[in-house]
């Protein structure tokens, strides 16, 4: 598929619509609709963002001050430094003109610029996976353990085709070691973030309130 082409299907914008379809109905299995979400505590400005072991990331932009913690705790994590470009989540990229980038009335847009609405982007953990399958080495896999897609550092030669294919551009390449980096759902981010808009659910809760919503 070309960059274009999924550009267009996803157009950057990670909505609400498409992370519930990529994230709550794909990785966990069913759909976790705005109703499961508001059993809860969240509003409208929630989405279910990525499947970590323990439970569901869900981010609240209505909650996100674009402080950058989860960004600065994530390379400490992974990386041993501070160094936000890094980061698995990312918040920067949109924090002045939100994920659609700069328009004409961006006073009325995401971002500071606008309506200081913050988008913090995480990986998504694709079933198909573009990073992956677009890979000339194989050099992201499934992670036996969490099922998440993790860079082979012995097979990664840095060439960046990985960022240039997930829709996100969300694989980093280190300039300083030659490899790409990306979301291995350690959960890193959401112990930076003090606000809570970065949140676990936990898969059991998740269980609960599907089958009571069913009832
Ligand atoms: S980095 Fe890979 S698995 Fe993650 S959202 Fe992008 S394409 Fe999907
Ligand atoms: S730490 Fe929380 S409030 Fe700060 S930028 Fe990240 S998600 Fe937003």
């Amino acid at each position: 598929m070309s960059k274009g082409l999924i550009n267009k299907v996803f157009d950057k914008e990670t909505t609400r619509r498409e992370f519930l379809k990529l994230t709550g109905k794909g990785v966990a299995g069913f759909a976790v609709t705005s109703s499961i979400l508001s059993m809860f505590g969240f509003g409208e400005e929630a989405m279910a963002a990525i499947a970590l072991p323990e439970g569901l990331l869900v981010v609240d932009r209505s909650k996100c001050t674009g402080c950058q913690r989860c960004e600065i705790t994530c390379t400490l994590q992974n990386d041993g430094k501070v160094q936000p470009f890094l980061s698995r989540i990312k918040v920067g990229e949109n924090y002045n003109f939100g994920t659609t980038g700069p328009k004409i009335n961006y006073q009325y847009e995401d971002g500071q610029m606008g309506n200081l609405k913050m988008s913090p982007v995480t990986c998504k953990q694709c079933r198909e996976p573009f990073c992956a399958n677009a890979c000339p080495n194989g050099a992201i896999a499934a992670d036996a353990r969490t099922g998440a897609r993790v860079v082979l550092k012995d097979k990664c030669v840095g060439c960046g085709v990985c960022t240039e294919a997930c829709p996100w551009n969300l694989p980093t390449i280190d300039t300083e070691n030659g490899y790409a980096t990306k979301c291995t759902t350690c959960g890193s981010c959401v112990r930076g973030c003090p606000t809570d808009a970065l949140k676990v659910i936990k898969w059991e809760d998740i269980s609960k309130a599907h089958f009571f919503s069913k009832r």
